[in-house]
């Protein structure tokens, strides 16, 4: 099995990869010395299809289960949930040497680590993420959450788990959608830190789009969670370098906004905004355009759906405005200067971005 280890100047943390890791789960709850109850938190869907597998995984620990359902989607990430939670964590006597393990995609991640950050001011936390997008991004590097009406992920913390165990064999349940949502965070660490990863991606696409190879896939695992591993020793609350994690997001997280979220999966929207920020990096000197046209192939073989004609750049200057990364000195932008190296700037004039806004949507 894999073992990368997230290093922070407080704390240190496994994660663990290979396929069939979660019948080891078991031996991993004794190296970690968990002999408290676990309570387990899913979506609907993910329940259905892994809730049986896990209780007979964990049947011979002896220790008790309780099992918890949210609401599939983005709509479970809120306080509403989050206090239902509370509330059915009390009534189960949960206490603060109790185990929350969150079993799911990174909205399951999120809402269960916020939980776990919050509860009795906090709980030991175990991540078995089952998206690619969770298992390369949300359930590493500690950052939990829910949303408010007024924003995405606007209300959180920085709770890092016990471990978080990636097995591919688990994706294999995914929609192509779905896994072509999670590649595009790999595309991203491609384009930020790695250009070896990016060649990997253009050569074996076809395979790697279709999860032929569980070998493969740890490999593509490790790499992308070596990656922020990396990233988030060095700045973990994100006071600068973590920052090249959003390559892609400023335009994207606009786009799902201005969508309503029912347009664009995450990483769909991630892969137009990585476009246009490397469209950008080309018109600051900074990215050569055959990188550019190679950043932009990756991304069309994503295929993320259109962008509808009622967006319009207005509508996405405005909601970057609003963006968590925007501040009074503006906006951060991370470009590329090559493929496998990002750089941070404010230095993006209204003008420039408007240019790029106005290319990705084609008028
Ligand atoms: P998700 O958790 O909603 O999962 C997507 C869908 O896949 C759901 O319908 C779910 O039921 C289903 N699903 C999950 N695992 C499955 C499996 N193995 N087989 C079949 N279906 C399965 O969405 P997501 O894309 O995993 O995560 C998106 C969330 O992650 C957003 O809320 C975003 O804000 C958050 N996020 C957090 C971080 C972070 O650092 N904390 C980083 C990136 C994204």
């Amino acid at each position: 099995m894999k073992e990368i280890r997230v290093t922070l100047p407080h704390l240190t943390y496994p994660i663990y990869c290979a396929p069939s890791a979660l019948e080891r789960l078991p031996d991993l709850l004794h190296r970690h010395q968990v002999h408290e109850p676990l309570y387990i938190i899913a979506d609907r869907r993910v329940a259905d299809l892994y809730e049986q597998r896990l209780a007979a995984v964990l049947q011979p620990t002896g220790l008790p289960l309780f099992f918890y359902h949210t609401p599939v989607g983005e709509s479970a990430k809120t306080l509403a949930v989050a206090e239902e939670i509370y509330t059915w964590l009390i009534q189960n006597r949960a206490d603060r040497s109790s185990i929350i393990l969150a079993l799911g995609g990174g909205v399951v991640g999120d809402l269960a680590g916020f939980v776990a950050a919050t509860f009795m001011r906090g709980m030991r936390l175990i991540q078995i993420p089952t998206t690619l997008l969770a298992q390369v991004d949300s359930s590493v590097g500690g950052k939990v959450g829910i949303n408010h009406r007024l924003g995405k992920n606007l209300i959180g913390a920085f709770h890092h788990p016990l471990f978080v165990l990636l097995d591919p064999l688990l994706l294999f349940t995914l929609d192509e959608r779905q896994v072509a949502a999670g590649l595009a965070e790999v595309v991203k660490y491609g384009c930020i830190s790695d250009q070896e990863l990016f060649d990997r991606l253009s050569d074996g696409w076809s395979d790697i789009a279709h999860l032929q190879d569980p070998q493969q896939i740890q490999q593509l695992l490790t790499t992308c969670c070596s990656i922020k591993a990396r990233v988030v020793g060095d700045d973990e609350k994100e006071r600068g370098i973590r920052a090249i994690l959003n390559f892609g997001h400023t335009i994207g997280h606009a786009l799902e906004a201005a969508t309503g979220f029912s347009t664009f999966l995450h990483g769909e929207a991630v892969a137009h905004g990585m476009r246009a920020a490397a469209r950008l990096s080309v018109h600051k000197g900074l990215l050569p355009q055959q990188d550019f046209l190679r950043v932009c192939s990756l991304c069309e073989r994503l295929t993320p759906p259109s962008i509808p004609d009622s967006v319009t750049e207005e509508s996405l200057l405005s909601l970057m405005l609003h963006d968590k990364k925007h501040n009074r000195s503006g906006q951060q932008w991370v470009l590329l200067s090559a493929i496998g190296q990002a750089c941070l700037t404010r230095q993006v004039t209204l003008e420039e971005t408007s240019a790029a806004l106005r290319w990705l949507l084609d008028r």
